[in-house]
């Protein structure tokens, strides 16, 4: 449909520079786009409801007669009411419309009309607000609602629609070819825009849908192909298929039998004929960093390199701390790599690195920066995946000559989502946590119970253990009604007098951040007042408390990265929720946090609740974003785009999948971060 992409949204009647803009930021800057703006809900005007059964406070269709000439008054501030009274025959249904001088001439006495509005007034006297309403027999069963932007209402993004829906050409360039369609049972892509945007049954609606969530999953799933493809090359970087046992004996911990399967299935991999391409997802303190290290000793071993990637100054040099105790028995050489050390030192262990004298290379996408080049660079590990782009970790990828990939995911990204986000990665499941964890009570409160929740802190303090509280706002916000780490610093000095206590946020420089962890890491500090930059990875195995204001802020998700902090050493460990959120939806999400420890539950549980927007989010993944499939619901359409999407790979380059290639080119071309 590339025309009608090209043409601009201002050519459309009605629509001037001022609306234009209005509809970039909606994200539809030219028709075509307009095009692909899917309605976000359907009102439904065909099954009615009588006044007299009509819930109050609900949306509701109601056929009625009006009863006499609508009345006119003016009240205070020039404002003029317009009431009417319809009846169903039973019962009357009493309307206000502000300031709509036409209501007179378009409700006629007499006359049959449809209402939809919310129900409001009481059970004796039911009344709507500013109904949309029309004659009787003119109405559309279905009326999409469009998401609106101040200046735009969903009425107006209606109108424009119809306009751009009759620019389609009669020929329109379909992405999915006819004998695709047929195959899959598939309506054109013209059929499916008119069908989801002025449906006229819900069986037009279906149909139209699941047309345009295949197309949408079938794209995405080519254009990640294409972006992993080329992998499937030959393994330069061969190593023993035998067990790590050497690697093992290094440990102070015999392996948990999740990770002993996943280095085995990883290094059967890496022995095989062509280059590793897996995903460790693992639930937090799983004992991801084992898993890598195994792989890291077995590379090296050979005389390749290896990198490990992580997403932030502090994890990268938790890594490095960990991984060199760990390897430098073996005579196994780490480097720490990141944006804030000198450049001097930086320099000298890029020519190490270069020359070989380093196996092990650490950092964060420090390491990605044209000064760092390796001699052999086999194995490629990020950590904590889901913050690095797709881009990202093909450019570390391309220091090496095909190197073995392992992506570690610690948001248990549910099966559908992993399987999308990732296509063609094998996974590995840590679904087993080391042995003596304790497990972490979590409790919910609200702030009249924040001075019993320090005393419970004061206790573990009182008992050797150190403490987490986390804030959402690093300063004061007039407008947010948020607890902030300055106001934090304040409320802590009073409450727990003389008790060392550091401040960790993501505005602070590195060279502080550094200092506040270790001095945390080392016990120096017992409490740790920070944002949710701890979420990601850090590992203080003493510190058993963590107090979480403004729970409702987070995602479960989020918030379960957050708990993993704690309970990683032997002690007994709590999580305490702080919230004064009274929504029911809230409290009700927050509860199933507190009574649910499984990470995959919860990332589930959080993937219904708010779609999968978040992981996708920002364009974290370099991945465009989904308009209308919906992961939690279309897993059946997931599948079968993904089996058409194997099949259709090979056989891109013929020129009937010329407009298919056109839309996986025009969709990742958004996804600002890919390259294909
Ligand atoms: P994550 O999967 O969240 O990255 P880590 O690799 O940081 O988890 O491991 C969490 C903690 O568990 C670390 O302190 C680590 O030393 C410890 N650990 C890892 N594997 C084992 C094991 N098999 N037995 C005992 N402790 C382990
Ligand atoms: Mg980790």
């Amino acid at each position: 449909m590339p025309p009608l992409f090209e043409r601009e949204i201002e050519s459309l009647k009605g629509v001037g520079p001022k609306r234009g803009a209005l509809y970039r930021k909606l994200g539809a800057p030219t028709v075509g786009a307009l095009l692909r703006l899917y309605p976000r809900a359907y009102e439904d005007w065909g099954s009615r409801t009588s006044i007299g059964e009509a819930a109050l406070n609900e949306a509701a269709t109601i056929q009625g007669q009006v009863l006499q000439k609508p009345t006119e008054t003016r009240v205070r501030g020039g404002k003029t009411l317009y009431k009417a009274i319809v009846t169903d025959g039973e019962s009357d249904l009493h309307l206000t419309f502000f300031n709509n001088r036409y209501i007179p001439m378009l409700l006629r006495p007499g006359q049959v009309y449809l209402f939809r509005g919310r129900v409001t007034g009481s059970f004796l006297k039911k009344e709507m607000l500013s109904p949309e309403f029309v004659p009787q027999g003119k109405e559309k069963a279905i009326v999409p609602v469009y998401p609106a932007t101040q200046g735009l209402t969903s009425r107006m993004v209606c109108a424009a629609m119809e306009h751009a829906l009759a620019l389609l050409p009669k020929e329109v360039q379909d992405p999915l070819p006819a004998p695709l369609r047929e195959k899959y049972g598939l309506v054109g892509l013209a059929e499916a825009l008119r069908g989801i945007h002025f449906p006229q049954s819900p069986e037009e609606l279906a149909k139209a849908k699941a047309r345009l969530v295949f197309e949408e999953f079938l794209v995405l799933q080519l254009g990640l192909m294409q972006i992993k493809g080329g992998r499937r090359q030959e393994n330069p970087h061969p190593v023993p298929g035998a067990f790590p046992e050497g690697f093992a004996s290094l440990l102070p911990f015999p392996l948990t039998g999740a990770q002993r399967r996943t280095i085995a299935e990883a290094i059967g991999d890496m022995a095989g004929p062509s280059p590793m391409n897996r995903l460790v997802q693992g639930d937090v303190g799983s004992g991801k960093t084992a898993v890598a290290a195994a792989l890291c000793w077995a590379v090296a071993k050979q005389g390749y390199q290896a990198a490990l990637m992580a997403p932030t100054e502090i994890l990268a040099a938790q890594h490095f701390q960990s991984l060199s105790a760990l390897l430098a028995p073996a005579g196994i050489r780490c480097a720490l790599f990141t944006g804030s050390m000198p450049a001097a030192r930086r320099r000298e262990q890029q020519a190490q690195l270069a020359q070989g004298e380093i196996s092990l290379a650490i950092g964060t996408h420090a390491l990605i920066s044209g000064g760092t080049v390796f001699q052999d660079l086999a194995l490629v590990i990020t950590d904590e995946q889901h913050r690095f782009g797709v881009n990202q970790r093909s450019a570390l990828a391309g220091k090496g000559t095909a190197p073995h990939l392992l992506v570690m995911s610690a948001t248990p990204i549910p099966r559908t989502l992993a399987l999308m986000v990732y296509g063609d990665l094998d996974i590995s499941v840590l679904d087993e946590l080391p042995p003596g964890r304790q497990e972490v009570s979590t409790y919910l409160i609200d702030s009249p119970k924040r001075q019993r929740a320090f005393g419970y802190i004061q206790k573990h303090l009182d008992a050797g253990r150190q403490g987490y509280l986390v804030c959402p706002l690093v300063e004061d916000d007039p407008d947010l009604p948020l607890m902030s780490l300055e106001k934090y610093r304040e409320v802590v000095a009073r409450a727990f007098p003389g008790t060392p206590a550091a401040i960790l946020h993501g505005k602070m420089k590195n060279a502080e951040k550094e200092q506040a962890m270790s001095a945390f890491a080392s016990g120096a500090v017992r409490l740790l007042l920070a944002t949710t930059v701890i979420e990601v990875g850090v590992d203080v195995p003493n510190a058993a408390i963590m107090l979480i204001e403004n729970a409702e802020r987070y995602g479960l998700s989020q918030l379960h990265q957050l708990r993993g902090r704690i309970g990683r050493g032997p002690y007994k460990s709590t999580c305490i929720l702080l919230t004064d959120a009274q929504n029911e939806d809230t409290l009700a999400r927050l509860r199933l946090f507190r009574d649910t420890r499984d990470g995959f539950k919860i990332a589930d549980a959080d993937l219904k609740l708010r779609g999968p927007g978040d992981f996708f989010g920002a364009r974290q993944h370099g991945l465009p974003q989904l308009k209308i499939a919906d992961m939690a619901n279309d897993m059946d359409i997931l599948r079968r785009a993904q089996l058409c999407a194997q099949r259709l790979s090979p056989h891109l380059d013929e020129p009937v999948y010329e407009p298919l290639c056109a839309e996986i080119r025009r969709l990742f071309a958004t996804g600002d971060q890919v390259v294909l």
